[in-house]
């Protein structure tokens, strides 16, 4: 079943236009990489589809067109967003910036921290203590303690070190296979992508450039629009 449906999505940020057309659909249970060189408009994606700026096109998730959705409902609709820089709240605690985010579904504190075992130990440290890579872990706790229907992680493991970004990723396909979790992924890392990704969207100057199979990825196709 489709869960998320972007079509001819256009966005601008006042008189310059950012998105001049972006389609793709998730399926339930998929996971897709969001790809494209810096700049070419993954994280403006992303905010369209969350609703933190407007944006014109078709926008349907779970059924429902997301454009007649304001921003706060969108969180309670069910995208569970890992933002580009973290933004944990520093000055409150692992445990309460969970809380915070909470709403009732699968997703406990429990089963958070079993799952992120460095947040199950760091429970009562503020978040600005926390490493980079802790701090990202925050992240998408916090965002699986809103029981989403869609995780998006907007640079996933963006300048964390090897360790904790290859934490990140076993993280990622174990909400995969254990949870039938959706995923919008964006990251940098062809190769770790590769292993965890079902399907890719490569954006280019604002437009969809080319949507398919993770596997029917070629190299000339990632050489020519991600570069590498
Ligand atoms: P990166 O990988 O560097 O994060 P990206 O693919 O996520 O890049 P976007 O951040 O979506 O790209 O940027 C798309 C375009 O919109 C770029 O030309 C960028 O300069 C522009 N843009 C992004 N944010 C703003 C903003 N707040 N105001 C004006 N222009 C912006």
């Amino acid at each position: 079943m489709t869960l998320l449906r972007v079509e001819n999505l256009t966005a601008s940020y006042g008189a310059s236009q950012a998105l001049f057309g972006v389609d793709f659909t998730l399926a339930e249970g998929e996971v897709l990489a969001l790809m494209g060189r810096n700049g070419m408009g993954k994280t403006t994606t992303v905010k369209a589809i969350c609703r933190m700026i407007p944006s014109q096109g078709g926008l349907h998730f779970a059924g429902q067109n997301l454009h007649h959705l304001p921003s706060f409902r969108a969180a309670r609709f069910g995208l569970g967003l890992v933002p580009e820089g973290r933004r944990c709240f520093a000055s409150l605690t692992v445990a309460e910036n969970l809380i915070a985010a909470a709403r009732p579904g699968h997703w406990t504190m429990a089963r958070v921290t079993e799952l992120l075992p460095r947040l199950g130990e760091r429970t009562g440290q503020r978040a600005a203590s926390l490493s980079g890579g802790e701090q990202q872990m925050l992240a998408i706790g916090r965002a699986l303690m809103t029981n989403p229907r869609l995780l998006i992680l907007d640079e996933a493991t963006e300048g964390l070190a090897p360790l904790i970004r290859a934490e990140i990723w076993a993280t990622i396909a174990q909400l995969k296979h254990d949870s039938g979790m959706s995923i919008l992924v964006i990251d940098k890392s062809l190769r770790e992508l590769g292993q965890v990704a079902d399907s890719a969207v490569i954006l280019a100057r604002g437009k969809t450039v080319w949507s398919g199979a993770m596997e029917d990825l070629s190299a000339d196709v990632s050489e020519a629009y991600i570069g590498v």
